[in-house]
Parts: structure tokens; C-alpha cells; sequence
């Protein structure tokens, strides 16, 4: 028989220790500390076998989140597959923002949602109202699954952000669209482009393909003084503020995330 301790030395042969702990507490389904003191416990060969499996995984490139199926968002653990981007710590400069502008009577909208992290982060801490779309059948499944699990009430909407019309009306719209400009695609780190839809990652030529669209239909669907907040990508936050005072935004703001880089762009509806 195997013993904890001896899985997590033979993973960090390797694997990163983090990433072997992250995936040996998923699989015995404890917490950080008890695995740490617990390392003479005996496994199943059951159990050393699928370990295996799962290092085996992560050695090959791909992201722990898709491993064990889960990703941690603002305190909150959202269900991911292959099928939707992994939360990261940088969009939730745009969940606090999103917090702080909505109470219990707001209506949000997160666009391009695909874990729904964005907006059921909101809907959970506010209790709010919140609609989500995506592009994508098999992500708004993963939404769905991640509202249950929270106990949100949420709505949901297939549709083209690009192509389709959107209606409703709204306090407050959120969204972190795909911004990596396409030529850039081949060059991003290999379990970013290996492994993540594309298709939540490739914002066009330049990036800001799905900007314009947005901020134009957010203005026409928000209240007054309704709150568009959006996530950009690195040096993108001065094109996007510009496209927003194009269309009559105010109180146009840029929010840094924990690196320092301009990571958020938020208006008020004139
Ligand atoms: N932050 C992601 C990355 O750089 C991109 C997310 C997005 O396109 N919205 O890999």
C-alpha cells in the first residue's frame, strides 16, 4: 500500500508541488491541511491508479481547473470543462466593481459568459436578478449546472452577440468577451492555447472586435444611468474608453487588477 506522502513525492517528479496537492486533495476529497497531516494514510490502488492518471494530465500541459473540473472565483467554486475559459483572479477587479454598483432590486446582464462566474458571482453576493449569455450551447450548460449549485434563479439566452439582437432592459452589464487579437493566438502559453475554447479567447484582428458591439448595445438596453463594466485585455483600455464616450458614456473609468495593468473599463449611461 501506498501512502499519501509517497503520491504527492513521486507527482512532484513531475508536476509543480502546488498542483499535486491541488489534485490529491480533489481526489480524496479533503482539504489542504488534512492531506498535509496526513501523509502515512494508506490508499487503494484504486486511488494511486487515478492519481496517476491525473498527474499524468497535468504533466502533459493541461490546466489543473480542467482536471479536477473546478475552479475557485471570489470564494465561490464554479464548475468548468473544456468548454468555457477558467475564471481568473483578474476578472474579479470587474465582479467587485459589478458588487459594488448593484443591491437586491438590480438586473444584470453578463455577456459572453461561459462558466457564468461574472454575473452569478454578482447575483449570489447581491442576490440580484441575472440573465446570462453565451454564444455557446455547451457553456451555458456549465452556467446552468453553476447556478444550481449556487441556488441562483438565473435566466439564461443563447445568442450571437455579434449577429443577434439583444433585449431587455438593465441596471447594470458586465462583460469579459474574447480579446486576444488573433495573430496573437499561436503565442499564448501552451495550456492557454492547448487547451481553452478559442472560441471565448479570439477577439479579431485587433482585439476589440466585440467592443463596439457591446457598448452599443448595452447603451440601448441599459436604464439610465444604467453601468456597462467591461474586461480588457493588456493596452486596450484607452480604444474601448474611447469607444464608450463615442457613444455618450460617462463617468468613464479604468480599473487596474493586482499585476497593475488596466484590466477593467466602466461607464455610466448618459
Ligand atoms: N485573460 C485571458 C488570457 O489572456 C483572455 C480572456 C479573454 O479573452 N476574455 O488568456
Amino acid at each position: 500500500m501506498v501512502t499519501l506522502g509517497t503520491l504527492l513525492k513521486d507527482a512532484r517528479l513531475v508536476i509543480e508541488k502546488s498542483d499535486a496537492l491541488v489534485l490529491l486533495c480533489e481526489l480524496v476529497k479533503k482539504d489542504k491541511g488534512w492531506v498535509l497531516t496526513h501523509r502515512s494514510e494508506e490508499v487503494s490502488d484504486d486511488v494511486y491508479g487515478e492519481y496517476r492518471k491525473m498527474v499524468m494530465r497535468r504533466a502533459a500541459g493541461e490546466p489543473v481547473a480542467y482536471i479536477t473540473g473546478k475552479k475557485e472565483f471570489y470564494s465561490l467554486d464554479f464548475e468548468v470543462t473544456r468548454d468555457v475559459l477558467i475564471p481568473r483572479p483578474d476578472t474579479e477587479v470587474l465582479a467587485e466593481w459589478a458588487i459594488e454598483n448593484s443591491d437586491s432590486q438590480t438586473e444584470v446582464l453578463d455577456i459572453c459568459t461561459g462558466s457564468g462566474c461574472l454575473g452569478l458571482t454578482v447575483a449570489y453576493y447581491k442576490q440580484c436578478k441575472v440573465t446570462l449569455v453565451d454564444i455557446s450551447e455547451a457553456a451555458l450548460g456549465i452556467a446552468k449546472r453553476n447556478a444550481e449549485i449556487l441556488g441562483i434563479d438565473a435566466e439564461f439566452v443563447k445568442c450571437d452577440i455579434l449577429t443577434d439582437t439583444c433585449s431587455g432592459r438593465y441596471d447594470v452589464i458586465i462583460s469579459n468577451p474574447p480579446y486576444v487579437e488573433t495573430p496573437m493566438l499561436d503565442s499564448l502559453m501552451p495550456d492557454v492555447r492547448l487547451y481553452e475554447p478559442e472560441l471565448a479567447l479570439d477577439g479579431g484582428r485587433d482585439g476589440l472586435m466585440f467592443y463596439p458591439v457591446i457598448i452599443k448595445k448595452a447603451s440601448s438596453i441599459l436604464k439610465d444611468n444604467g453601468k456597462l463594466g467591461v474586461e480588457v485585455g493588456i493596452g486596450q483600455a484607452k480604444a474601448v474608453a474611447e469607444t464608450m464616450k463615442e457613444n455618450n458614456f460617462e463617468n468613464i473609468t479604468v480599473l487596474k487588477d493586482l499585476a497593475g495593468i488596466e484590466r477593467v473599463v466602466t461607464g455610466c449611461k448618459n
